[in-house]
Order: structure tokens, then sequence, then C-alpha cells
């Protein structure tokens, strides 16, 4: 591989270089990746010393560039045919380093530098719990996130962890998620459950399970064996139906029949909330919390809030709960939504923290939710203001809460997910000077991206607001997102130019780094392509059915065969151009001229282009000598256009 992600400067001479097998001072999961590389007598013994001014002194000699002091972030890799040298001082940098060594033997090493160093403190993704049976996935998606220099993974707590001061909540959780998961859709439909508007149901953590804090600890001490940082994130003001499920008393809205806000005067809330902190502290070990307070929407409902400032509530309750963790020495972040206010300049929608009017409809729909039929309401969120409001609409006005932003304590971290090129949008936790990154972070939409780092942006958290497995990570666009903001982190010379290069390179890597044991064993890679109009798969209950267009059958030598299934989104893609990101600075995300379907199969299969078109190349490992090779659609509308079938089989 003659780049990889990680990489800042690199450079290569023409002397071949082999390793010997034998590693000095390298951590177990280092020395676990380093064993993929084949050895050969006479190679290359590869050492671990610390980072050291003769490491800063050949980076400036190779590469004219200063490596800052200020960090112990990142590596430099001098490799020699006598000897590879790799400084590092941390964990991460070390297994990271390791990963680097293997990609670029990938197509044979030759002697050279590369230095790896990110720009950016902050680089991880938020997950849900996944379910157990997805273990092996997460571990592999942290072992992946490792390779790419990636330093954190926050992960949803809620109450689909054991809980040993609070089983109560567990068992709610349990009969909530299961009532919610077993219709599909209808943890969408949920969002209608209430006269006032619901944030997002967060039924997908853990699958709707109780995962025992070994389990949950077992998932923890992995990552941490790899050098990433884990963070609890733990809701409790807003996304709180496994607190008010337990304790309807503490919701804002008594008339609520499936509250999902708490209020923020009711004193009895907050034992509760630092119990759920000691509890993913002690499993985590958790130097920071992440504590959620996003979609804040129901508020100044109850007698004690009605009349008072919705800034100063939000930021009463974000400091109490701050202040719990303060005392314990662990830091603090919260998503930044209930902040700011972004007005839309085309739309005029306002989002965030703004005045927005809005209302609700009792219909005479019921949705049964824990055996009990609920009423549902028609939301209408964009009113017309120049028209008068229906007789019947229950006013859900969200007042404007931007005072908040000048109460919340200054050392709380911002995950803040306004981020469009406009400054007036992109720049308002940098010009207070607050510690923000940009969280549910879409690398590929982000245009001029050092004028960012210049104006103070810490980094970025991906989010994968969706079940926690491979396909649906896939599809969600968090493990492109994840490839591609390796790239942001650490090429020092990222411009928003050569964007089609960018994403070639980016499959490349995340399909080596996902398929390696499939590519290097006997097996059959098809190039193909496919037309029509693909599925917006975000609902993940629906998409494995939809998605499928159709199988290949393996016939082997033997006389078995075996089929495997062709989704979009996942091994294969849309015979579109690839496209490059305009920037849309009048709204809250930049979001056209991009094809999510083409770059979505990124990890799964790598893309290339043929006639102008992008064409998805995917291996199937084979378990004997193969035959032959067919292909049969299911959906007769869309076309699976095969470009190549190479038979690496015997
Ligand atoms: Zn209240």
């Amino acid at each position: 591989m003659k780049r990889f992600l990680t990489d800042s400067y690199v450079k290569w001479e023409k002397t071949p270089v082999a390793l010997s097998g034998v590693f000095e001072n390298a951590p177990a999961h280092a020395a676990r990746v380093l064993r993929e590389i084949q050895p050969k007598a006479g190679g290359a013994k590869v050492r671990f010393l610390p980072m050291c001014e003769a490491a800063r002194a050949l980076v400036t000699e190779t590469f004219g560039a200063v490596l800052s002091e200020g960090t112990d972030e990142g590596f430099v890799l001098d490799i020699k045919r006598e000897e590879i040298t790799v400084y590092a001082d941390t964990l991460l940098f070390k297994n990271s380093a390791a990963y680097s060594l293997l990609a670029h033997s990938a197509e044979g090493l030759t002697e050279g530098v590369v230095c790896s160093y990110p720009c950016v403190e902050h680089r991880s993704i938020r997950f849900y719990l996944p379910a157990r049976e997805e273990f092996p996935f997460f571990k592999r998606f942290m072992e992946l996130l490792c390779a790419l220099g990636y330093n954190a993974v926050v992960l949803e707590i809620g109450a689909a962890m054991e809980l040993r001061r609070h089983p109560e909540m567990n068992e709610y959780w349990l009969r909530y998620s299961a009532s919610m998961n077993a219709v599909r859709n209808k943890r969408y439909l949920a969002s209608e459950l209430n006269p006032g508007m619901r944030n997002s149901t967060h039924t997908f953590n853990a699958r709707g399970e109780v995962l025992s804090r070994e389990e949950v600890r077992e998932l923890v001490d992995y990552g941490r064996s790899l050098g990433l940082e884990m963070i609890p994130e733990i809701p409790s003001l807003s996304h709180s139906e496994h607190i008010l499920g337990c304790y309807p008393s503490l919701a804002e809205n008594k008339a609520d029949d499936a509250p999902t806000c708490a209020c923020p005067l009711n004193e009895d809330l907050y034992p509760i909330v630092f119990d759920l902190y000691d509890e993913a502290i002690e499993v985590f070990d958790a130097k920071t919390v992440h504590m959620a307070h996003d979609e804040w929407w129901v508020y100044c409902v109850c007698d004690k809030c009605k009349d008072k400032d919705p800034g100063e509530l939000f930021a009463y309750n974000v400091n109490k709960c701050y202040d719990y963790l303060k005392k314990k020495g662990v830091k603090g972040v919260i998503w930044g939504d209930s902040l700011v206010g972004i007005r839309d300049r085309v739309t005029g929608e306002v989002h965030g923290a703004y005045h927005k009017p809005a209302y609700t409809q009792k219909t005479d729909k019921y949705m049964d939710l824990m055996g009990k039929m609920l009423p549902m309401y028609k939301k209408e969120w964009t009113p017309d203001m120049s028209k008068p409001w229906p007789a019947d609409a229950i006013d859900s006005t969200m007042k404007d809460r931007t005072r908040s932003f000048s109460l919340v304590d200054p050392e709380i971290r911002i995950f803040n997910w306004y981020y469009a090129g406009n400054p007036e949008i992109r720049d308002p936790f940098l010009a207070g000077g607050r510690y923000a990154v940009y969280g549910n972070y879409q690398p590929m939409r982000t245009l001029r991206w050092k004028e960012r780092v210049q104006a103070g942006i810490r980094g970025f958290s991906v989010s994968n607001w969706i079940d926690s497995t491979e396909v649906e990570t896939m599809r969600w666009g968090a493990t492109s997102a994840v490839g591609f903001a390796a790239i942001q982190a650490f090429d020092p010379a990222y411009t928003d130019e050569g964007f089609r290069e960018k994403v070639l390179l980016c499959s490349e890597c995340l399909y080596f780094l996902n398929r390696r044991q499939i590519l290097s064993s006997p097996r059959v890679e098809i190039t193909h392509t496919f037309t029509g109009k693909p599925f917006d798969n975000e609902d993940a209950e629906a998409a494995g059915e939809r998605t499928l267009l159709g199988y290949y059958t393996l016939v082997y030598e033997n006389g078995e065969s075996e089929k495997v299934e062709v989704h979009t989104d996942y091994n294969i893609g849309v015979n579109g151009v690839l496209g490059i990101p305009e920037e849309d600075a009048h709204s809250f995300n930049t979001s056209k001229g991009l094809s999510k379907h083409i770059y979505r199969t990124m990890g799964a299969a790598r893309l290339g282009e043929m006639d102008g078109a992008c064409v998805y190349t995917f291996a199937i490992p084979a378990k004997g000598p193969v035959r032959k090779v067919y292909y049969e659609p299911i959906r007769n509308a869309y076309s699976v256009e095969i470009k190549e079938i190479k038979n690496l089989s015997k």
C-alpha cells in the first residue's frame, strides 16, 4: 500500500525489507498484528522505543517537518533492511504503528520513513452497546479504530448494563425494549406517543437486552488493551425512558404516557443519576463521562418549571450533574444542541436552542406499549405561523434556551453536531473558548477542514445510531466516516482537493483492514455494480430484506454449493459517479453532491472505477476448489452487472 490512512509523512527507498519475526518491547496486540507479516530468515528485527530527539531529528531531516513536543501521540517508523525502529510513547500508537507496518507490507515493504501525527486530539466513535452475539464484531471494530489512530470509544449505557443499585431499571428496560422491538418500525412510530415532542428511542442499545457488568467490562478491557479510552454515555435529563418508566413522578410532563424528559428541578432525580454515574465509572474505570443531554425538547411544563427560563433550567441540571463528576476527578461531555441555535437561511427552519414553535394533535390511533394502548399524536414541527393553529393543537413550542451557553460550566466538553461551513454555525463554541469536537461527524461532507482546525476544533466523534453490527455500521455510513476522518486527522497536507483519490484510498485501506484474512486465503473475487434506485435503509429493521438483490452461488469441485447474499450499500453499490461534496453553508449540514450508496460499501467492498462509473470488488472465502460461480437475481427491477469474476480458490 503506497499510502495508509494514518500516514502524515512517508518516504520510500528502493531496498526491500522483510521482517525476521523478532519484536523487541512490542505490546501484546502489536506483536499479534506484526506476526501476520510473513517473516523471512535474515529479515529485520522490530524494536519499539520511546519517542526521542533522534526520532524528531529524523522527521525534520527527512520531511522538513517539526513534531510538536506538547503531545505523546503519534509514531515514527524508521524502516531499514537490518532493523525497523518504532518510536512511540502510547500503547495506542505502538499498536497503530504495527497496523501501519502491516498495511505497508501488503504490497512489499521497502526501506523508508513513516511518520503519523494527528492534528486533533479527540478522535472517537459513539456506539450503542453491542448485543452479546456481536462482541466479536465489536472487538474487530475497535481494532480497526486502533489501526486508524482513534483514541476513544463512547458507549451508551442507559439501563442496558446490569445496574446493581437499580435492578428495577434493568427489568423495565427489558420489557420496554421487547415491546418497542417486537414490531417493525415501532420504535420510529414511538415518536408519536407523546403529547409533546419526543426524542428518538434508543432500544437498539444492546438490542434491547441487558449486558452483565462482566460482559461490559470485557469490552472495556479489550478496548483499553488496544489503547482506547472507553467513555460511558449516560442519558438522564433526556432520552431517559429507563428512569422515567420506573419513576413517572420524575417526568417533566406528568400527562405524558411515555415520557422521555425528566424535570430538572425535581431533586429526587439526582441521587438516581449519580448512582448511574457511579456504576458506570466503576465498570469503565472512567476518566470521562458523556452526560448526553441531547434533544431536550420537553421543558417548562411542570408547575415548578413553567415560569422559569429554560436556559437556566438546563444549565442548573447540567452543572449539578457535572459537579458530581468533577468531585471524582472525571471529565464531563454533553451534546451541544441545547446551547446554540441554528437557523437555516434557505428554509428558515430553526434547530438547536432557538425558539421553535411546534404543536401536536391527538389522533384516533393507539399504539401498544407493554400491554397498554396509548394514544398517538400527530406532530407539526414547522407550523405556518401566518395561519391560526387548529383548535385542538397542543402547544409544544420549544422556548429559546440559548441562555444556557453562558451558564453551563465552561469546563464541560461539547460534542457539536452543527458544523456547516458558515462560520456563524461552525464556530460559536470556539469563539466562546469552549472545548468542542464535531459530534455525529460526517467527514466527507465537511469542507475547509484545515480552517476548522485553525479555528480550534479539538477533533471529532463519528456516531452509529443503529444496531451495532458490521452490516448496519457500514450502511449507517459510520465505517466509511471513520476511515475518511482518519485522513483529515493525520494528513497535514489535507485540502478539499483530490476528493476522489481520498475516497478511493479510504476504500482500499478499509477493505484491506476488514478483509485481510480472506484476501490472503483461497477465495473468489467478484467485481460488479448495479443500476436502479437503492433503498434508503436507515431503518435497520427492514433493511436486510429490502437491500437484498440476489445471490451468488459457488459450486465446488466436490459438488457442494454455497449461496452468498448480495446487498446494496454493503457488497454492491450503485453504478454512479463518485461526485464531490458541495458546500451548503446555510444549512446545518453539507449534504449535497455525494451519493451515500457508493461510499457506504467501504469496508466490505473495494471501490473502483470502470468506464467512468463506480464498481465494487468483494471477496468470498472458498472452502475448497470452486468449479463455477453464477448469479441469480431476486429483484428483477435491479440489474446487476458483473464485470469480473476471479477464481482464486485453487
Ligand atoms: Zn419541571
